[in-house]
Parts: structure tokens; sequence; C-alpha cells
């Protein structure tokens, strides 16, 4: 059962000569032929490669011969990249390693197969997949989250190690939440975007998912830093994220933004979130109330800025390069239309024609430039709220995992959804999504995450307090 450990178990089972990397990804595959019929994690998987690689693996680097599964809009060398997208799907080959590949691969570990999303990381629940469906492996009538929802249920089926995720607007925490494993998104700029392909490229970050806080950070310690190829990333130095990990949370202040406890929550989710606070404060952290006044338009804001940028971003995908060209052309403008016709599911057409008219002139000032003013002001609760504490302590979802097809027609109902994911986006700090206990929903017992926000580049102290409170949820 090989699958079923964490980053550090593999780490100490090479160490002691336990077991191989070959023996891990056998396991691994094994799990997947028995399991992934029904889960639909995977796009792909490069067996062969990954094979091999483990056969030489050298175990002295910090992810020696540790395979992790890898979201697929992230670039990995000769290897597709179709952002579960059929513009993309049998046509690109990524001619490049992404940054963040490069580092796990000068980390020793193994890139180990791709992991399905909502289209161009479109989507809440990884439904909005041009390739195929995912399952909450928890319960397979239910969605994983999304949009990094192959991310999230290959680690949470044991079908995967640990994974990297993207996050523009919760896509690591709120399937992290949804599947009960852990999901890690650093402060804007903490990790290279090079070779991530862009949705929303000024709140887009790269993170783990994985089964421990302790993995989290581990993971972080490899993908964070500087790369002179991503313009937005930051010139500042990084930590090592596992050390003091287990200072706990004694002496440590932290905020509970009453907007994020409202009577709308599951009252499973609510109790999970007093439940953590409860606890935090009995190991000695201060519980303070606090108060992000601009909550309210954290969706509104989002889902303008968001689309506006996608909308330019996904304008290379004309037919010209990159991606599957329409047969169905006879000059210049009959290509671009036909080749974005065929190729773009409906949810990207939707944020694409959202997007172009809150950029198109006339409306420019009064969507556009608005929700920029009312990013600044989301930012400036988030910086007026950390002058006073180290944290925060918030639910990352208001309900479990839905049921797949629920919201098909509601497409608001499920853009709602990410209240309390957004934030950390526009504001550019970090956050995590933790396991939490679970919520009941017809008869179920489904996960719940925790989420923990922190300051910029407080990245730290957040898994600090997730591994205090990993700890007291594991001793309950
Ligand atoms: N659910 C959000 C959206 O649909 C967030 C997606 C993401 O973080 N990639 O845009």
């Amino acid at each position: 059962m090989l699958n079923t450990k964490t980053i550090s178990e593999i780490k100490a089972g090479y160490a002691g000569g336990d077991f191989s990397p070959v023996d891990v990804i056998t396991s691994l595959e094994s799990a997947i032929a028995e399991q992934d019929a029904q889960i639909g994690s995977y796009l792909s998987r490069n067996v062969e490669t990954a094979l091999k690689a483990a056969e030489s693996a050298d175990l002295s680097l910090p992810l020696g011969g540790v395979p992790i599964a890898i979201k697929d809009n992230i670039n990995v060398l000769g290897e597709p990249c179709t952002c579960a997208s059929k513009f993309l799907e049998g046509a690109y080959q990524a001619p490049y390693n992404a940054t963040v590949i490069t580092k796990l691969l000068q980390a020793g570990a193994i890139p180990f197969g791709r992991a399905n999303l909502d289209e161009f990381a479109m989507g809440s629940a990884t439904e909005n997949s041009a390739v195929q469906l995912t399952r909450n492996p928890h319960d397979l009538e239910r969605v994983p989250g999304g949009s990094s929802g192959g991310s999230a249920a290959c680690v949470a089926g044991d079908l995967a190690i640990a994974s990297l995720g993207s996050d523009t607007g919760g896509s690591i925490r709120q399937p992290a939440s949804h599947c009960g494993v852990v999901g890690f998104k650093p402060s804007y700029g903490r990790v290279s975007r090079y070779g991530l392909v862009a949705f929303a490229s000024s709140l887009d970050q790269i993170g783990p998912l994985t089964k421990s806080v302790t993995d989290a950070a581990m993971l972080t310690n490899v993908l964070a830093g500087h790369d002179p190829l991503d313009s937005t990333s930051l010139d500042a130095p990084t930590l090592d994220y596992t050390q003091g990990l287990d200072e706990g949370v004694a002496g440590k202040k932290i905020g509970v933004p009453k907007e994020y406890l409202s009577d709308d929550l599951h009252p499973d989710v609510k109790k999970a979130v007093q439940t953590a606070i409860a606890a935090l404060e009995k190991e000695g952290a201060e519980i303070v109330e606090v108060s992000l006044p601009h909550t309210k338009y954290c969706v509104p804001t989002y889902y303008i800025l968001a689309p506006a940028e996608a909308s330019s971003n996904l304008s290379r995908f004309d037919g010209v390069r990159y991606a599957n060209r329409s047969n169905d052309v006879t000059d210049v403008l009959s290509m671009y239309e036909n080749s974005r016709e065929e190729g773009f599911g409906p949810e990207v057409k939707r944020r694409i024609l959202l997007g172009t008219y809150v950029l198109s002139s006339g409306y420019y000032d009064a969507y556009y430039i608005k929700a920029q003013k009312v990013r600044t002001l989301i930012m400036r609760d988030f910086n007026e709220v950390f002058e006073q504490v180290d944290a925060l302590i918030a639910p990352v979802a208001p309900e479990p995992a839905r049921k797949i097809g629920e919201n098909a027609n509601d497409p608001l109902q499920e853009y709602l959804a990410d209240i309390f994911t957004i934030g950390a986006n526009l504001a550019g700090i970090p956050a995590i999504s933790v396991p939490a206990g679970t919520a009941e929903v017809d008869g179920k017992q489904l996960p719940v995450g925790l989420q923990i926000l922190g300051p910029h580049l407080g990245e730290q102290t957040v898994l600090q307090v997730a591994r205090a409170w990993e700890l007291l949820r594991d001793a309950e």
C-alpha cells in the first residue's frame, strides 16, 4: 500500500531501504488501474518515462524519487498539456518545462501523470473539463471541486502521493476541502508562473495538494523562489518552511472575519470552523473577531477581473499556432471564428464574452476600472487586519461537495460559492485548506476544509497554524 503514503513516509522508506521509487510507481499504477476508471482523476500518464526516472532517482535529493502528479495546465517538456480543452487535446506537446517542473526535477522528484481540471482552470467542480468527468473519491455521485479537481481527487483517492494545482480564485483550496486533502496557495509571486497556461495573470498561483501540512511545506520549499522568466515573480528570500512547523499557536493572534461565518454556511461547515477555533484557543492562540468589510464585493470584482484577463490571455488560441484549427476555413476570419467556436467549451466562451464586454470601450471605466478600484479596497481590508493579527481562520466553501450536475444551468450559483477563497487571490496573500472533519449531507459524511490565511509572504505562519490544527485534529 505504498500509494497511501505521504511524502515524508516515502522519504523515510527510501532512507531505510524498505522500498524503491519503482515500487512506489508500481503501487500507484495498480491503484490507478483499479480505481481511476471510476474516479477519472488522470488525463494521461507517462509511465515508461516515470519508471525510467525512478530507476535512476537520486534519493539524496530533497524529493528524490517522489512522484508528483501535475495539473494539466502546467507544461512538462515533451508531454501533452491539454488544459482539458478540445482546443489543445491531441494538438500540443510542451516544448519546454514550466519553472516548477524544472525545480521538481532538480529536487529529484518525478512528474508523474497529468491531472484533470476545468477547461483552462475555469470552474469549481471539474465538470467544465471538455475531456472527462472526475468524481469525488469520498462519494462518486459528487464533484471533487475545481478547478484542480483531478489534482485533489488523485491525492484523496491514494492514486498520487502529492500533486500540483493552480489557484486563481480558490482552485487549489476548494477541491482540497471537498476531497479532504491539504491544498496550499502561496503568496502571489512566491512561485513562478512560467509555463503555467495563463488564466488570469494577476491572480494565478501554483501550489501543492498533499496528504499532510508537512508535505505541503516540503513541496513549497522546492517550488518557491525568484524566477527571472516570470516578471511577476518576487525577488524575496525564501525560508525553509519545514523549520519551526511544530512551533504551535501559543501567543499567536488569530482573527476570525465576521463576514466569513455567516448563517448561509452549511451548519456542519460552521461547526467545523468553530471547533478548530476553540481548539486553537485552548492551545494558547488569542482569537479575535475582525472585519473584512468589502467581502461582499469579492465575487463581482473577481468575476470582472478574471474574465477580463482571460479574454486577453486566451486570444492566443486562434487556430494559427499551439492548437487545433477548424477544418471549415475559407479565409482568415473564418479560421479564427470556427477554430474558437469548435475549440472552446461553453464556460470558457462565457468568460471570454464577459471579459471582452467589461473591457470594451464605453464599459471599461464602468466595470474593469471600477473593479480594479474595489480590488484595492479588498486588499486594504486584509492589510489592515494583518496589522492586528498573525493569521485568519475561515471556511473554504459554504457547503461540502455538491452532486454532479447540480448547478448545470446556474453558473451564478456556482460563482457565488467562491466567496471565501477569492479574497486571498485578489489580495495576493497565502492561504491553505486543511481537512477539518466532515459535514453530513443526505446521510453521508463529506470532507470539510478549514482555511487559514496569512499576510503577504507569511507562508510560514500559515503553515505553522495549519500544522497546529492538524495535530489537534488528529489528537481528538
Ligand atoms: N472557481 C473559480 C473560477 O471558476 C476559480 C478558478 C481557479 O482558481 N482557477 O474562476
